[in-house]
Parts: structure tokens; sequence; C-alpha cells
């Protein structure tokens, strides 16, 4: 037999769009020991997970949970519980995962329409508007909060205006912007939300927290037609978590310990706080890249703190410069995604990871690579300024 050799501990940078850094103290509520799901020790981590889940989301909805499987299983959840064959939803495509959200839909009978915009540019309200009028009666709008593909942040208050007026559900990916950004849940009152854990929660993923309005929720629970999968069916899961009252599938135990730790975490740095410290540092990393000459992806009004694409200068190796940065510093950032593959990095500052430390590492590793590989960036000056929007608060 071939003899395994002990594995080392992997402790790489990971600043690209997700997974994210995992707190030690997550990791370690993790080995706790299992139990029985229906023991009332963990259903008591339950509801306690619900209520912090409610804190993040910034909602005071009863159906808030954590689906087991990642964001895409929360999407799936959204989508399959929604939808019955034949009715007509409308999808907002910006970015990669627009497209996903049609291909699930379109898996589940829906008859899809869509709205674009080009990728780097937010989804217009009137588009939306034109869109609603012309088709009568629609089901849902579908749309991404934090895409994490392009790095824009999509405004929602007038789109969710829009969506309720044609009296059709808003569903919205907040994968990327849970923990990070605001979650409007209840300000915009959004029907059905859905996310993941390893992004802005900076818990390993495999789990995807949900929450959902009071209409959506009342439409879920009195369908007729059976949800078209099992696993994803949220009647019967809600069930479950409303103190184990049936059995439905054996929870991630583990990681529900961690999305609890992680969570209670967020609870003491304060919600708030947690968006200003994400804003701050990833002003600092778009100062410090712009000072240093490079070009952004995203319209200053629309980037995405969590998430940076920065456009590659004209010559450089993109997988070069990614590969570098890995092996010389075990640093990792994302490559662009479908129709932006080769032409951007994707720059992640999320839960965790996004400090200060990680920008001001950031800039000068990546500077001083680009250099090497012939591109003239302008480090120091890049450092100056994403100092001088650090330095208030010192740099850590
Ligand atoms: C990461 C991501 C997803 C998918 O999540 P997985 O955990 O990879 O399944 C969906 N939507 C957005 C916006 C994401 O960033």
């Amino acid at each position: 037999m071939k003899s395994f050799e002990r594995r080392p501990t992997y402790d790489k940078i990971l600043m690209g769009p997700g997974p994210s850094t995992v707190d030690p103290r997550v990791l370690r509520a993790m080995s706790e020991p299992a139990m029985g799901y229906f023991d009332e020790d963990f259903l008591s981590i339950l509801s306690e997970t619900r209520e912090l889940l409610r804190y993040v989301f910034q909602t005071k909805n009863e159906l808030t949970l954590a689906i087991s499987g990642t964001g895409t299983a929360g999407m799936e959840t959204a989508l399959s519980n929604l939808i019955e064959p034949g009715d007509r939803v409308v999808i907002c495509v910006n970015g990669f995962f627009g497209n996903r959200m049609v291909e699930i839909a379109q898996r589940y009978g829906a008859d899809v329409r869509v709205v674009s915009a080009p990728w780097g540019e937010p989804i217009s309200p009137e588009d939306v508007e034109k869109e609603l009028k012309s088709l009568g009666k629609v089901k849902l709008v579908g749309i991404v909060h934090a895409e994490t593909s392009t790095g824009v942040l999509q405004p929602l208050k007038e789109i969710s205006e829009i969506v309720h007026r044609h009296g059709a559900f808003l569903l919205v990916d907040a994968v990327t912007s849970l923990g990070g950004v605001e979650v409007p849940t209840d300000k915009f009152s959004l029907d059905f939300v859905y996310s993941g854990t390893q992004k802005c929660l900076s818990c390993p993923p495999g789990l995807a927290p949900i929450t959902v309005g009071e209409n959506a929720a009342k439409y879920i629970r009195g369908r007729t037609k059976k949800v078209g999968n099992f696993y994803l069916d949220l009647s019967i899961i809600e069930q479950y978590w409303d103190g184990g009252k049936v059995y439905h599938h054996t929870p991630s135990m583990n990681l529900i310990y961690a999305l609890n730790e992680a969570l209670r975490i967020v609870a003491e740095e304060g919600i708030e706080n947690r968006w200003k410290r994400h804003e701050r540092n990833a002003k600092a990393l778009c100062a410090g890249l712009e000072a240093m000459g490079l070009e952004l992806l995203v319209k200053r009004e629309y980037r995405l703190p969590p998430l940076t694409t920065v456009k590659v200068p004209e010559g450089i190796d993109e997988a070069l410069v990614r590969k570098r940065l890995m092996v010389d510093y075990k640093l990792e950032i994302g490559a662009g995604l479908g129709e932006l593959k080769g032409k951007i990095w994707r720059i992640g500052l999320m839960g965790s990871t996004s400090t200060s430390r990680n920008v001001m590492l950031f800039l000068s590793t990546f500077g001083e690579v680009l250099r090497s590989l012939g591109f003239k960036a302008h480090v120091e000056e890049g450092l100056e300024a994403a100092f001088e929007i650090l330095g208030e608060d010192g740099v850590r």
C-alpha cells in the first residue's frame, strides 16, 4: 500500500470570491461532539441560531433557518418552493449567478423571462417595470443583491416597490452580502432571501441561511401541488426547526455549531460595525489599486465592499499573477467568471478576511508581482492612498 504522509496545516489567506478565512473560534465550535437531532440541547442551539439569523438578515420573519447545502441549495430552495410548473417568472441577469437562477427556475417548469444588464452594471428599475407591464401576471422576480462575478451591489428599493406593485414576490440572492453589507429584508419587504455561510459570515461552506416573508411563507405552507423535490421542501423542514416536531433529514450538526458561533461573532461586533468595517477596508483597497495605476470594473456608486473587481492590464498574464501570489505569498484571489474570464481579477474582503492588514499586505504583494511582470505599478502611491483611509483607525 502507498504510504500517506501527514498533511501540512494550510494557512492560506483567502482573498478570493469565497470561501473566506474561518475564525479559529468557529473551527473549535465545529469540533464539539454531535448529538441526537431531537436532543433538547441541540434544539435550543437551533432556536438560538434562528434568532441570530433574524438579526443578521434584519428581519422579524418567523420562517428563518439554515438549509443543509451551500448557497446554491438556498437558491434552489427558494425557486423550488415558490414555483409551480407553468408559472411565469422574471429573472434579472447581470452576471453569472443570475444565469444560474434562470437555469434552476427552468428545471422547475417556470416560464422564464429575463431582464438583463451588461456585466459590471446594475439592473435598471425601469427595465424591470417595462417587462412587468408587458407580461401581465408574474409569480416572482429574482435578482442578485451582490453579484460576486462582477462586484456590483444592486440597489433594491425601487425594484422592490415595482415588483410589489405588480403583485409578484421578490426573491433576492444575498450570498455575498449577508454579514458584509446591509441586507434590507424587512426595510424593503423582500419576500425570500437566501445566503451562504462561507462568504461574509466566515463560516465553512455547507449551509444556506434563508428568510421568508409572511406572504411567501403563507403561499409555501398552503401549496396544493407538492414541491418538485423532497430534500428542500420548506413546509416540512420548517416543522423540524420548530422545536423538532418531525424528522425530515439529519441536520448538518457540526456546521450548525459553526454557524451559531460565527453569528455570535457577528453579534459581538455589531452588524452595523461590520458593514462599516467592510466598507472602509474596501474603500482603502479601491483607492490603493487606483493610485497604483489600475482600473476597476465597477463605477464607484455600485461597488460591492466584500468583492472588488480589477481589470487585467494589457499584456499581463492574468493566471500567472494569481499563481505567483499563491506560490510566493499563499494568498488567493479569484479569476474572472463567464464572459469576464481572463479580463478581471476578483479580490474578496469578506467577513474576517476584511482587515486593514490584509488590504496593505495585498496591495504590496500584488503591486510587486505586477512590477516583476513588467507592469509599472505605483506601489508606494497605492500604499499611501490606502493608508490615508485606514490610518485613522490604525492598521490591524
Ligand atoms: C457563491 C455564490 C452563490 C453560490 O453559492 P455556493 O455556496 O457556491 O453554492 C450564489 N450566488 C452568489 C451571488 C454567490 O456569490
